[in-house]
């Protein structure tokens, strides 16, 4: 394999623990690869104001966060590749990842390939995505302004998806196959609280219904079997993530969820194979936690490639 093709670290994925341990690990003058995804950036792509992201005062869109990290990276010399990995052998070392009918060798991996949303599984939830069923209330809770939306879930995330849904639109039902909440108790407070949030409990959504766009939900109540319409102009889905590990299932050791295992922080079953991020971490997912794991990861690299030279 010719040197240009080698790396002391390659990182997969791009979002804030990615974009993060490439910073740390070009500083240190480790050649370093980034193979960023097509849809790189992570889920900050697909939200709009972060008011949380410590160091903007006036908060920052987070595509404007992703873009600056992004530049920060390459200017201290990371390389980024805009594709997908297509294959990784992580059972020598060099490790080597394939994307497409390119082979890269890295001394280190750090992985870094975050969640995506959970869906349904519907076939009517595929074919009206983006014409009125969403997983971000962020993105696109402005295109139901005054009109009625469904939020499907009952954990922190389906009712912070309501409270942003209620900035905008009229009403918003939450659906919820039980009949008590998952979310925090300060969440669930507020969103008793707020008159434009109805819940229907014992709930699940067995079709959603429209043509060219959403038009209503048809629903079971699970106790009692009797099955109703209700109409909605949006249906937003907030029933928790999968992290995007299926590339590394046998490889190295994932949970019963797919999330990544690792010990002291972010080393894996694979020695100097690492990890960071959402594919990580169920419990925090904040663009800061994420960021704080990927310097961790790559400082542990650091660590890892000097304790090789010795
Ligand atoms: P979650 O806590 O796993 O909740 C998922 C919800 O969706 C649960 O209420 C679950 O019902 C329901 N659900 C799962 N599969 C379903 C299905 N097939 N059909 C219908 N309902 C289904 O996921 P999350 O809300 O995305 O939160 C994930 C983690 O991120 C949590 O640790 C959360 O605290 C954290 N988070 C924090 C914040 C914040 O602090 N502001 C915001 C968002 C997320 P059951 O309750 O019956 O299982």
């Amino acid at each position: 394999m010719s040197d240009e093709n080698t790396y002391d670290v390659i990182i997969i994925g791009s979002g804030p623990a990615g974009l993060t341990a490439a910073i740390y690990t070009s500083r240190s003058r480790l050649k370093t690869l980034m193979i960023a995804g097509s849809l790189w950036g992570g889920q900050l792509m697909l939200t709009t104001e972060v008011e949380n992201f410590p160091g903007f005062p006036e908060g920052i869109q987070g595509p404007d966060l992703m873009n600056k990290m992004q530049r920060q990276a390459e200017r201290l010399g990371t390389e980024i590749l805009f594709k997908e990995a297509t294959d990784i052998d992580l059972f020598s070392n060099p490790f080597k990842v394939k994307v497409q009918d390119r082979l890269f060798e890295g001394q280190s991996i750090i992985i870094a390939t975050g969640a995506s949303a959970r869906w349904l599984g519907l076939e009517s939830e595929t074919r009206l995505r983006g014409r009125g069923v969403s997983t971000c209330a962020t993105c696109d809770a402005a295109f139901f302004k005054d009109k009625k939306t469904v939020v499907v879930g009952g954990g922190d995330t389906a009712i912070e998806e309501a409270l942003v849904l209620t900035k905008f639109v009229q009403k918003v039902m939450v659906i919820h196959r039980r009949d008590k909440l998952r979310a925090t108790k300060a969440l669930q407070a507020r969103a008793f609280e707020n008159d434009k949030i109805r819940f229907l409990w014992d709930t699940v959504v067995q079709e959603i219904l429209g043509k060219e766009r959403v038009e209503g939900v048809h629903v079971k109540n699970v106790k009692s079997g009797e099955e109703s319409r209700l109409s909605t102009d949006a249906v937003f889905i907030a029933i928790g993530h999968k992290p995007n590990t299926d590339l590394f299932k046998g490889k190295i050791a994932l949970d019963d969820k797919g999330y990544i295992i690792v010990h002291n922080e972010t080393r894996t079953s694979v020695e100097g194979v690492f990890a960071a991020g959402d594919a990580v971490d169920y419990h925090y997912r904040q663009a800061i936690t994420a960021a704080g794991a990927g310097c961790k990861a790559a400082l542990d690299v650091e660590k890892y490639l000097e304790s090789q030279e010795s």
